[in-house]
């Protein structure tokens, strides 16, 4: 059985990120509230039910799911999970987005569940920086961690970096060469306005992916790639290196019209776009009685209809979208 889901406008989704929570032992400014309410645990999709959602999906055709969260290597037994959605037929492609913090023990595991590839958000290579925007987090941990990632024999490690004016601008040239020397991709994020906070003026903080280009290219010969790994990075090679620079740029460039993906967030709600409400309860279907898979395959071809064409982000004024971007998964 394998069905395509396909939107109104025509396209294919085949790519699914699954937030598995919502907690983390880092609060990075741009993500959190420094002090933050979780969702209680009870209105958590269980370890179970998140399973039978990617299996669904398999079902339906996609190739790809996404582990995120919060920080996913934070919930526990995840190594469990990953295990299970690693052999679910049809999956061509098993991938992780994590703070790298608990990397060190758990790269070799992750490997053998068979994670291919993986995101590693590293915003600063200045302990003290780091902790500054992570406000909880050991750069030197994380360090360990992408060491123990590169012993354990990943296809590629990505590094994922948002970029604060007036807090790791100055970096950029930095993390680019700390990529370069280890042979990881880097893909540099514009801020998106996902939540409530109050520790920086987002648009004050903005800078775009044109800049940060500008920046990158100061030092290295960038030439536009038409590579894509399924995600939204725009990539550009480096002369004499086979590890891209990318740029996502939700402000600047949009990129819905390529848009494959959707987002199941810690609640079980099936969200359509990233900058948009439409959603579906999944988690009310697989709790009801009369549960059958066949009605959680239906619900989600049924939700591709309620797909939106396209984001739009203000950063001036209050977030149109007040759930932080833990629940949701980035
Ligand atoms: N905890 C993991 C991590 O940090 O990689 C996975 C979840 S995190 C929400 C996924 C990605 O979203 C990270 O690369 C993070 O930098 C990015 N992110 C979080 N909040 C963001 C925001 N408001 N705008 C843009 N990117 C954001
Ligand atoms: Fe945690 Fe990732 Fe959000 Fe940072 S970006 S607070 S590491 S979920």
């Amino acid at each position: 059985m394998s069905e395509a889901l396909i939107d109104q406008f025509g396209r294919t989704v085949d790519y699914v990120r699954i937030s598995v929570t919502d907690r983390c032992d880092f609060r990075c400014v741009y993500c959190m509230a420094e002090d933050m309410t979780f969702v209680p645990r009870a209105q958590v999709l269980s370890l179970e039910e998140i399973y039978q959602v990617a299996r669904s999906f398999t079902e339906l055709g996609v190739k790809r799911i996404r582990l995120t969260g919060g920080e996913p290597l934070v919930r526990r037994n995840v190594i469990s999970l990953v295990q299970r959605i690693g052999k679910l037929p049809g999956l061509e492609e098993l991938l992780l987005t994590t703070n790298g913090s608990q990397l060190e023990k758990m790269a070799p595991a992750l490997r053998d569940a068979g994670v291919t590839r993986m995101n590693v958000s590293v915003d600063s290579l200045d302990a003290d920086k780091f902790r500054r925007i992570t406000r909880t987090g050991d750069l030197d941990q994380v360090i360990r961690g992408l060491d123990a990632a590169v012993a354990a024999g990943f296809e590629r490690i990505k590094l994922n970096a948002v970029i604060l004016k007036g807090r790791n601008e100055d970096e950029i040239l930095d993390l680019v060469d700390f990529a370069q020397q280890r042979n990881f991709d880097i893909s540099f994020i514009e801020e998106m306005p996902l939540g409530l906070i109050d520790e920086h003026n987002r648009e004050l903080s903005f800078c775009s992916s044109d800049e940060v280009h500008e920046i990158v290219a100061s030092r290295y010969a960038l030439t536009a790639s038409d590579a894509t790994t399924g995600g939204p990075s725009v990539y550009h090679n480096v002369a004499g290196s086979s590890a891209r620079v990318g740029f996502i740029s939700p402000h600047s460039h949009n990129f819905c019209h390529l848009c494959n993906r959707v987002r199941v967030t810690v609640e079980g709600r099936l969200l359509l776009c990233l900058g948009n409400e439409h959603s579906m309860d999944l988690r009310e279907l697989l709790r009801a009685e009369d549960f059958s898979d066949e009605k959680l395959r239906q619900a989600i071809i049924q939700a591709m209809d309620l797909k939106p064409e396209k984001h739009h982000f203000d950063l001036g004024g209050e977030p149109e979208i007040l759930r932080f971007m833990n629940m949701t998964g980035g």
